[in-house]
């Protein structure tokens, strides 16, 4: 769940789950551009070697050495662009290219000067800037590869003897575009993350129920409509448990609705616990009726997750003196277990979990009644409207 970020607080790095979505999001984003970038890039290097073996300022086989580097390089980079749940790694193999790119650039540029050219400190000041701000690198690895390679540009300046005022113009050059380039991108990392972190908030807002917190009747449709399609190709299994709180019109009445709601956030706390696997959920599936969606296989057939749940829920001992079943708060609980691939639909589905709740209410409260496809005689349609007439 998404929680305030705290004003003036700067920080790159969102807590663990919320920054592994914010990575695949940003890298899914800035992938079409990288692979641009990469495609350029090796045209580029192409070129400059070209021109460097033409000029004579390069010999055959050190063009040849150094696009026996780079060419694997930019397309192992290119490849890893196209992988699934690659974003971990992108930016560090980005960035790791970039700066063995960067030292071939800031050598070529270098050796070219000695022979004349003069285009050498303009050349790195534009491929430092570029790491800065154009590659979409994340501010750390811009960081370190943009030192990396200034400072390898001022060990050439001093390593192949370059006039000394050429070391301090070109140190402090230097300097000058990685403050900018850094602010840059600082701040634009911060923008970027900044705007993720408010979509998600104003996402939470549109799906969570305000009182609960667990998902709303709206994620509800929306998730298992997803999980229904997705069981049907896996032919995997999806259980929907049904809960209900027993004579919880009776408490309102008796302890008032303020009580009444902390109940419920109570309760809500003990279902949100049974959604434990990456595509379980939970919902509000209206009033005081929430919903519970298993994908896959599910021991006993659900049986002993959902007798569990009804007992947590007697066990948090809420008084209850109006209740003719317990003198706690219970619930009942409907599980359907159905195959997407053989069931007839969604709606079906759902049918049958309200039917094994209404079973649940007829046959005394504060228990579960558990039902498969073959137990289903569906009538879709009929059972919701009769079931509030006798429920009344
Ligand atoms: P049953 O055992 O058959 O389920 O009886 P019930 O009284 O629980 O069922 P009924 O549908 O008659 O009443 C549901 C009650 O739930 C009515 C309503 O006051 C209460 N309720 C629904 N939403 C909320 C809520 O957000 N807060 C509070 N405090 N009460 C709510
Ligand atoms: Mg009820
Ligand atoms: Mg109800």
């Amino acid at each position: 769940m998404v929680t305030e970020r705290q004003p003036g607080r700067v920080r790159l790095r969102f807590s663990d789950l919320m920054e592994q979505q914010f990575l695949q999001v940003y890298a899914e984003r800035s992938y079409p551009k990288i692979r641009q970038i990469l495609l350029a890039a090796a045209g580029l290097i192409l070129i400059f070697l070209i021109v460097g073996v033409v000029r004579g300022t390069l010999s055959w086989p050190t063009a040849v050495y150094m696009l026996g580097i780079t060419l694997p390089v930019l397309t192992a980079t290119l490849l890893q662009t196209y992988k699934e749940s690659s974003y971990r790694r992108s930016q560090a193999l980005l960035a790791l290219t970039t700066i063995l790119l960067g030292l071939i650039c800031i050598s070529l540029a270098l050796r070219g000067s000695l022979h004349g050219a003069t285009y050498h400190f303009a050349s790195t000041v534009a491929f430092v800037f570029t790491v800065w701000v154009v590659l979409g690198l994340q501010f750390r690895y811009a960081a370190v590869a943009a030192v990396a390679l200034s400072c390898s540009y001022v060990w050439g300046v001093l390593t192949w003897d370059f006039p000394r005022n050429e070391l301090y113009f070109s140190s402090l050059g230097l300097l000058v575009v990685n403050i900018i380039g850094g602010y840059s991108c600082f701040q634009l990392e911060s923008a970027v993350r900044q705007a993720f972190h408010e979509s998600r908030l104003l996402n939470e807002l549109a799906e969570r129920d305000g009182l609960t917190r667990l998902y709303n009747r709206r994620r509800f449709d929306h998730n298992i409509e997803k999980l229904w399609r997705q069981s049907r190709r896996d032919e995997s299994q999806l259980t929907l448990m049904m809960v209900d709180i027993d004579h919880f019109k009776a408490y309102n009445d008796y302890y008032g609705h303020q009580a009444g709601d902390d109940a419920l956030l109570r309760v809500a706390g003990v279902i949100s616990g049974c959604a434990q696997r990456p595509l379980d959920f939970a919902a509000r599936y209206g009033g005081e009726e929430f919903a519970v969606v298993l994908y896959g296989p599910v021991h006993d057939h659900g049986r002993e997750l959902s007798e569990h749940l009804r007992h947590t829920v007697e066990e948090l001992r809420i008084p209850h003196a109006q209740s003719p079943t317990s003198p706690w708060l219970t619930v009942s609980v409907g599980v359907a277990v159905v195959n997407p691939g053989t069931a007839r639909s969604l709606a079906g589905a759902i049918q049958l979990a309200d039917e094994a709740l209404y079973q649940a209410k007829e046959e005394g409260r504060n228990r579960i009644v558990v039902r498969d496809t073959s137990s289903a005689h569906i009538q879709t349609g009929r059972f919701r409207a009769s079931q509030s007439r006798a429920r009344a």
